[in-house]
């Protein structure tokens, strides 16, 4: 039998404990063993280190029922940290400052091409940004425990590398290592999808399902997989490329360089392939024109242009198939789709669901909900910082080793 590694048992208590009070507080103690499992030594043993720590007061009274002592109720003292979430898109920076229990307290948007600068470029001017957000919350960037920072593409969050992505290039680079050089603040990063994911678990559709599937689309097809409460990274942190699920060995070429992924069937530059097959359409250089021009197949194709209307019916068949695969192998509550495509939903959304329906095995049709849900970058951001708090939640207050043990 393998010893039980006590550290670690605590630190999922403790994170189990916070979490349960920043969804529900005001909270009671019995109410927190309710809503955890957790037995009343362990939670009171806990909250006595919160207390201690300042991470949770007393909610202001007025739950008193009767004559008798009111029960004390729990709450976050939502300033006892603050941390950064960024997000690293192609066509801009986003920005968010939030307390400890997320919300946010100052934002800033940065428009920049980042497919056109080197990484260290995208580094100083997220530096920056930060700078810029921090003064606008009125604190000091020693007042901040830790930046989060979702990037698009292959990330390796454990280790803080850039494998490949669209918007800091082809090369492997360890951007959280060059950020957390440049600010003196701990960094971590995350693949953009997975933080939407944690956004979404938050704040958003996740928030009462403990296994879901979240999908992005944008250039690419990404994927973020929550599966009992806990994002699952796979064993080398990247695990979710449903963007290359392979639906045709003989299918289109995928800028993976194999044939046949689910994005070269539903990412924009899919559409955009197809679409100069019967329309002329300008030139596109980068990501960001390739959206743009995606966007305007969009808008030809709902003035009436059938051709164009197929196009779209057909990417939207495709990403139906591979959600419906996905649901037979996980058999997840809900499968949220986000992500700039989100857009196009009315063109793709009768086919998705057609498709899954169809395709799902039989025990399992109609239990999924499917729910398409547009964010904006900013909100994304947040869900970066969601990823810096659930570390700080794991692990006491030594601020600086909370985010290195992180997430
Ligand atoms: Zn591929």
């Amino acid at each position: 039998m393998q010893p039980v590694d006590t550290e670690l048992l605590r630190a999922i208590n403790r994170y189990r404990v916070l979490d349960a009070i920043r969804r529900f507080a005001p909270l009671s103690r019995a109410d927190i063993c309710k809503q955890t499992g957790l037995g009343r030594t362990t939670v009171t043993d806990i909250i006595t280190a919160l207390s201690e720590e300042g991470v949770v007061g007393n909610a202001p009274e007025g739950s008193a029922r009767g004559r008798g002592r009111p029960v004390e109720k729990l709450q976050i003292n939502p300033d006892a940290a603050f941390v950064i979430g960024a997000l690293v898109a192609v066509h801009q920076l986003s920005i968010v400052v939030t307390n400890l229990r997320a919300d946010p307290l100052a934002s800033v948007n940065i428009p920049i091409r980042t497919t056109r600068h080197p990484a260290e470029t995208v580094a100083y001017m997220l530096e920056d940004g930060i700078k810029a957000a921090v003064d606008q919350a009125n604190l000091n960037l020693s007042q901040i425990a830790g930046v989060g920072v979702g990037i698009p593409g292959f990330i390796d969050a454990a280790h803080g590398i850039s494998h490949w992505s669209p918007a800091l290039g082809a090369e492997p680079i360890g951007f959280a290592e060059m950020l957390q050089k440049q600010m003196g603040t701990p960094v971590v990063i995350e693949n953009d999808a997975n933080m939407a994911a944690l956004a979404e678990r938050w704040f958003g559709h996740g928030q009462d399902t403990d296994n879901f599937i979240l999908v992005t689309i944008e250039g690419g097809i990404g994927m973020g997989l929550f599966i009992h409460g806990d994002l699952f990274s796979g064993q080398h942190g990247m695990a979710a490329e449903f963007g290359h699920m392979k639906m045709d060995l003989n299918g289109p070429l995928c800028r993976c360089g194999q044939h046949g992924c689910l994005e070269a069937y539903a990412g924009y530059y899919a559409i955009v392939r197809e679409a100069r097959k019967v329309i002329d359409l300008p030139p596109t250089t980068d990501e960001v024109s390739i959206e743009r021009t995606a966007h305007e197949v969009a808008k030809r194709a709902r003035a009436g242009d059938a051709r164009l209307l197929k196009i779209f019916r057909d990417a939207g068949e495709t990403l139906g198939l591979g959600i419906a695969n996905l649901i037979n192998v996980i058999d997840p509550g809900k499968v949220i789709i986000t992500g700039g495509g989100v857009r196009t939903a009315d063109l793709i959304a009768p086919a998705v669901r057609q498709t899954v329906e169809a395709y799902s095995v039989k025990a399992l049709r109609g239990k999924c909900e499917i729910v398409f849900h547009d964010w904006s970058d900013e909100v994304l951001a947040r869900g970066a910082a969601a990823l810096v708090l659930q570390g700080l939640y794991r692990n006491p207050w030594s601020r600086s080793t909370a985010i290195a043990v992180a997430v």
